[in-house]
């Protein structure tokens, strides 16, 4: 089929050259089917081979704060929905999660939380450098949103090494679908840009299939991601919160999800790609198939088992039950059954050694 070799044309391209146009990548994306994306995947195994073996890195989730002052449309947190129960985490409590998470051989913790005013900027700096002094071996990454420089500077300072911040799309104009009108993607870039400048191991990231999305949208994502060089790149499919306008929306599909991981594994071969929980929650093999899609990293639950049912962005997220050694054992049980190996290490990315 004439599509199909074209497809493998474009492939074998971007395993050379790492990148394509935004009208190549569009064309794949709207012209894959199952036995291209089993060659892209093959191409992205051996990449991701190359650089990280079989080796998959846990990152211990700490989600310590479900307060957000944002109010994006897709999530289920937004400070729009009064039906979310509240809570935050404490200091103490945030340090029992890193505790329990370092024996069970966690070497990296992610502070994770929407925009809450309450964790000031010295508040915060406090936390970081708590775990800092306490765990010197581990990793800290940040996502707590958009930030001013100095605020950044200051988290960096105190001991934080990663931040994630997802783009979630970088096309203006769908950006403003997405979110309320004092929301910008220009912003957002800006905050990336940033956070790039300060030294961070940067983490940015979309969804798959959020509403109004186009094949062109995609394209520009992957550009985007081209053009700022993350260390890390989050992607999972759109999965809709009863709670929020797009309720009704169709979920993105895992086949383009994987698809999408396959592609950023050749177009930024060195990158940390997680298997996102929401994955797993389309599909119950699915953190299985993000792995053999070319990803490394899988984040593990740290949050005390009191709040997990709290902190829900969409419906239906898995191991909301689950305790951390459960997750952590169940994590390698699952990458072992396909070949890979869960390992005790900050898992950097391979530039930042
Ligand atoms: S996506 Fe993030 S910034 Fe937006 S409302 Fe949810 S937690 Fe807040």
């Amino acid at each position: 089929m004439e599509h199909r070799k074209i497809c493998k044309e474009y492939i074998d391209r971007l395993a050379v050259c790492q990148v394509l146009s935004a009208e190549e990548f569009t064309y794949l994306i709207l012209n894959y089917d199952q036995e291209v994306s089993d060659y892209l995947f093959e191409k992205a195994r051996q990449v991701r081979t190359r650089y990280y073996n079989h080796d998959v890195y846990i990152r211990g989730l700490i989600e310590f704060t479900n307060y957000c002052r944002n109010d994006c449309y897709y999530c289920g947190i937004r400070s729009g929905n009064k039906k979310a129960i509240r809570y935050r985490l404490s200091k103490d409590e945030i340090l029992g999660c890193c505790e329990t998470g370092y024996l069970l051989g966690f070497r990296t913790f992610v502070l994770q939380g929407g925009e809450d005013g309450y964790y000031t900027d010295e508040r915060m700096a406090d936390i970081i450098r708590s775990i800092r002094d306490k765990y010197p071996d581990c990793a800290i990454t940040l996502s707590v949103g958009e930030k001013s420089y100095e605020t950044y500077k200051l988290f960096f300072d105190a001991g934080a090494d990663r931040y994630l911040l997802r783009h979630e799309t970088a096309n203006e104009e769908h950006y403003a679908r997405l979110h309320p009108a004092k929301l910008s993607g220009a912003a957002r870039k800006n905050c990336l840009y940033d956070l790039k400048k300060i030294g961070y191991q940067v983490g940015s990231g979309f969804m798959v299939g959020s509403p109004c999305q186009t094949a062109g949208n995609l394209a520009e994502d992957l550009l985007f991601l081209k053009e700022l060089q993350p260390q890390m790149v989050g992607i999972g499919p759109f999965i809709s919160h009863h709670d929020t306008p797009f309720a009704k929306e169709k979920s993105g599909t895992l086949e383009l999800t994987l698809f999408m991981l396959g592609l950023l594994r050749l177009m930024l071969p060195k990158a940390l790609l997680p298997s996102t929980t929401a994955l797993g929650t389309i599909h119950p093999k699915g953190r299985e198939l993000g792995i053999l899609a070319g990803a490394n990293v899988v984040m593990p639950n740290l949050s005390p088992q009191g709040v997990r049912d709290k902190y829900l962005l969409y419906d239906n997220k898995i191991c909301t039950g689950d305790e951390a050694a459960e997750c952590r054992q169940c994590m390698e049980r699952r990458m072992r059954s396909i070949g890979y190996e869960v390992v005790v290490s900050r898992g950097d990315n391979v530039d930042f050694r």
